[in-house]
């Protein structure tokens, strides 16, 4: 069988220690391992530990993180599990396609997978870090899955894409993606400059940013890209002559 591939779970707020640990067994099961926390209610703790059976190096390594943003960072690929429908179109796949997708991207870098809190899910801005929303085909009169079960079948899923290799081109080898750090850098640059021009007004923001953000991170541009756009940017806040001196053209190489 070919090698697990760079794909962590990501527990967003997670609140009962048993679930923590069931997760960290379904993860172990299927073969992956890395498991970030992002601020759990409770951890270390001995419930956590027995749920997760065999499981403790993987709930003892768990990365524990602040926020959404520091668990992706340096992710190439995201994915959001969802049970429920969202209002804004978000690129939408099951969880069968999804694994074959992650395992495809992880070949470019990490992949992260969010799941939500058990009474709440993700929020929309959560969600926002995503690049597709996923969505495990369940009965719609009762949708909502126990989270590590949820963690489970995905995990699974995944397991079967690694034996079972899309067929079709993966990622092209020459595009690699900059990390979400850096698209999210440019995200908040962009939002700064479409403010100060007064194209986004902060009063009335609508759903400007979400739009942009969706477009952005579709594209998934590479480092290069996002130099260029933030040079773009730079030279809006500081506009020439201001500057001084002729202005660099760009690298279109
Ligand atoms: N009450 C919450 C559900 C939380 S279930 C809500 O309405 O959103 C906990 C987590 O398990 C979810 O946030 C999601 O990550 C995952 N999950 C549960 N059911 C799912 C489903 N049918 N498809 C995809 N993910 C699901």
């Amino acid at each position: 069988m070919e090698s697990m591939p760079d794909i962590r779970i990501i527990l967003v707020r997670p609140q009962h220690p048993g679930n923590i640990g069931a997760c960290a067994r379904a993860m172990k099961n299927m073969g992956l391992k890395h498991l970030v926390l992002v601020a759990p209610q409770r951890l270390p703790d001995d419930e956590a530990m027995a749920r997760a059976a065999g499981a403790g190096d993987i709930l003892s390594a768990a990365t524990i993180v602040a926020d959404v943003g520091a668990a992706v960072a340096d992710c190439v690929f995201v994915a959001a599990t969802s049970a429920r429908a969202r209002t804004i179109a978000w690129p939408r796949l099951d969880a069968r396609a999804a694994a074959s997708v992650a395992c495809a991207q992880a070949r470019s870098g990490p992949v992260g997978i969010l799941f939500g809190a058990e009474r709440t899910g993700l929020t929309n801005e959560e969600v926002d870090y995503a690049h597709v929303l996923v969505q495990i085909p369940v009965d719609p009169g009762f949708a909502s899955l126990n989270l590590a079960a949820a963690v489970q079948i995905l995990c699974y899923e995944i397991r079967c894409a690694v034996q079972e290799p899309a067929p079709g081109p993966g990622p092209e080898p020459e595009h690699r993606p900059a990390p979400q750090e850096a698209l999210n850098g440019f995200l908040q640059h962009l939002e700064r400059v479409i403010t100060a021009i007064g194209f986004l007004n902060p009063h009335h923001p609508r759903k400007l940013m979400r739009r942009l953000t969706r477009l952005f991170r579709r594209a998934r541009p590479d480092d290069n890209e996002l130099q260029i756009l933030r040079g773009i940017l730079s030279a809006i806040e500081h506009p020439y002559p201001a500057r001084g001196g002729p202005r660099p053209g760009p690298d279109n190489t």
